[in-house]
């Protein structure tokens, strides 16, 4: 019997906070957790590879996997459609492995309001500070000035939603916040409705009690 349900570990941020160095840094800790790859209509960046970062999709084709139905969720980010495909998720899910998204409150939303909500476990994590924050995504080197100061604008509406999550990390130290989302994850993982043979097990506990002695 599967031992557990895989559970949808959703990061959001404002851009630029460490989301997706902490996925990377998760799926290296444990070679068995999932990346839900999004599909998105914005241009992919230098060395971003299809399939990979992302799946770069035309608005046409975007809008039909929408009318589809084959996107978990959906959403408008800074002038672009982004969404997570739902198939690989479910089918992940089912043989009981973890994904990790690395979506914005939008999609958090969603994705909770869906029947998948009991599987969910959601972080947000914050910058240190806003100039901490520029400065991530000037180093990171891949936007635009004119991009950076777009982000920086919108970083406060993903802000907003920081308390509909379960759990808010604030990323000053990779080091620490890696570690703080492992033991997360390992806490989650325990609890006991994700457990599905605790109940058989507790069964044969009692017959060996009944009939053993
Ligand atoms: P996001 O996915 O949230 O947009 P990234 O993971 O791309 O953010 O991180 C943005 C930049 O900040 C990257 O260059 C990354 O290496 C750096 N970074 C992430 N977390 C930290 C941290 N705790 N301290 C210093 N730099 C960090
Ligand atoms: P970027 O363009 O920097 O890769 O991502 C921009 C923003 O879009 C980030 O906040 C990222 O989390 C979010 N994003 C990426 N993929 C998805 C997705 O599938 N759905 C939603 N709702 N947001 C996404």
């Amino acid at each position: 019997m599967q031992k557990r349900r895989g559970i949808l570990f959703i990061l959001s941020s404002p851009s630029g906070a460490g989301k997706s160095t902490l996925a990377r840094r998760l799926m290296n800790w444990d070679k068995t957790l999932s990346f839900s790859v999004s599909a998105t209509t914005r241009n992919p960046r230098a060395g971003e590879i299809e399939g990979r970062e992302y799946f770069f999709r035309s608005h046409t084709e975007f809008a039909q996997m929408v009318d589809n139905n084959e996107m978990l969720e959906h959403a408008e980010v800074f002038e672009n459609f982004y969404g997570s495909p739902r198939e690989s998720v479910e089918n992940t899910i089912l043989e009981g492995r973890d994904v990790i998204f690395d979506i914005d409150w939008q999609g958090g939303q969603q994705i909770r309001n869906s029947g998948l909500a009991s599987d969910v476990v959601s972080i947000f994590i914050l910058p240190p500070s806003l100039k901490e924050l520029q400065e991530r995504l000037k180093g990171r080197g891949q936007d635009t000035d004119e991009v950076i100061q777009n982000r920086m604008k919108k970083c406060r509406e993903e802000i907003n939603h920081w308390a509909e999550y379960d759990y808010c990390l604030v990323n000053r130290n990779l080091d620490e916040t890696e570690e703080d989302l492992k033991n997360i994850l390992k806490a989650e993982r325990l609890k006991k409705y994700r457990q599905l043979t605790l109940e058989g097990l507790v069964s044969d506990l009692y017959n060996e009690v009944e009939f053993g002695s």
